[in-house]
């Protein structure tokens, strides 16, 4: 087993640097308390710089790529530490929590901030390939992985914000685009749905994928289900997108109801994630940790 160097930090450790995490820092950072941030990416940004376009943010519409680059300069703004780490465990005891990457680091914090977001939900549909990515031509909604060789088409199962959006932002790049997705009127906004048709989306509603058959560059989505909107047949294409949700993805946490210990964000799994309500969790959190009725001599 590999032996355990740990270090010790006198203030907030916040993991992931996502919008939770970035606001989470930033509002002890104007507390005026010690912070640190560690990343498994090594960059600020988090989700949201996948997105196409983010229009319910202040200032108007932007690139998801345009938020993310915010949230870095903030950090450097505020002259806040960004490690890169993988956090693997958030241990918290009498008055103090060790976080520990599983390999020999670990680091004894004052409190800690939990922010790690989501990862996306893999639906199990009969055909799939075992592999994601650029060799089988299915990906996750993490597809500006897709962004390096764009396919020719592409088919986007789902029918929420991330699956139009998405579908968007392959439309934009010239590829033949349609979304497949369960519910007859897509759960998406309205505004949204219609961006996407009149960015060229095919879409087909009402339809559940039952099989995924063919192989890389060229799948065919066998489909049950009466349909409802139905803009053509389902077509044969060179990728597929999988975007049907997102799930909460947590370091192994044994911190019991500990004070010092908060989780913020999308992290948290509740329905509906937000940028706004990550950001908000994330100053909550810091306030709570830092104002709030806990004991944290020494914190500030
Ligand atoms: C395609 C897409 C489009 C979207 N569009 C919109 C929109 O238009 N409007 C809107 O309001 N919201 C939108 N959202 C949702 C919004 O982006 C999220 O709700 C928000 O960014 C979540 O922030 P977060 O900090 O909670 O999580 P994340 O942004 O997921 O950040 C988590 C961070 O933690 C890091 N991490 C994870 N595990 C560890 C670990 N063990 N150790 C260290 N670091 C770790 C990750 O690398 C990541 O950087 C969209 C999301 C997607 C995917």
């Amino acid at each position: 087993m590999a032996e355990t160097d740990m270090r010790r930090f006198d203030g907030v450790a916040v993991v992931g640097a996502g919008a939770a995490g970035v606001s989470a820092a930033v509002e002890a950072a104007r507390l005026g308390a010690r912070v640190l941030i560690l990343e498994a990416s090594g960059r600020a940004g988090g989700v949201v710089r996948l997105a196409h376009e983010v229009r319910n943010f202040p200032g108007g519409a932007r690139t998801g790529a345009g938020i993310a680059e915010m949230f870095g300069a903030q950090v450097v703004q505020w002259g806040i530490p960004l490690e890169r780490r993988l956090v693997k465990s958030v241990t918290a005891g009498a008055g103090r929590v060790v976080l520990a990457d599983g390999g020999g680091w670990a680091l004894e914090a004052a409190a800690a901030v939990v922010a790690t977001g989501t990862a996306p939900v893999m639906p199990e549909i009969p055909g799939m390939p075992a592999s994601f990515g650029q060799d089988s031509g299915v990906f996750s909604s993490a597809c500006s992985a897709l962004a390096g060789i764009p396919p020719s088409s592409a088919a986007v199962i789902g029918g929420f914000d991330v699956a139009f959006d998405q579908a968007r932002l392959l439309a934009g790049r010239g590829v033949a685009t349609c979304v497949l997705c369960r519910r007859r009127v897509p759960a998406a906004p309205p505004w949204l749905v219609e961006a996407a048709r009149t960015e060229g989306v095919a879409i087909l509603s009402g339809l559940e994928v039952s099989k995924v058959c063919g192989r890389a560059g060229e799948w065919r989505l066998e489909t049950a289900g009466s349909g409802g909107m139905a803009d053509g047949p389902v077509p044969v294409v060179e990728s597929v997108v999988i975007a049907v949700g997102r799930k909460p993805v947590l370091p192994v946490m044994d911190c019991g109801a500990s004070p010092l210990v908060r989780v913020a964000g999308d992290a948290l799994g509740r329905p509906g994630r937000y940028l706004s309500a990550a950001m908000a969790d994330g100053c909550l959190a810091v306030r709570d940790l830092l104002c709030g009725g806990v004991s944290n001599g020494g914190l500030r």
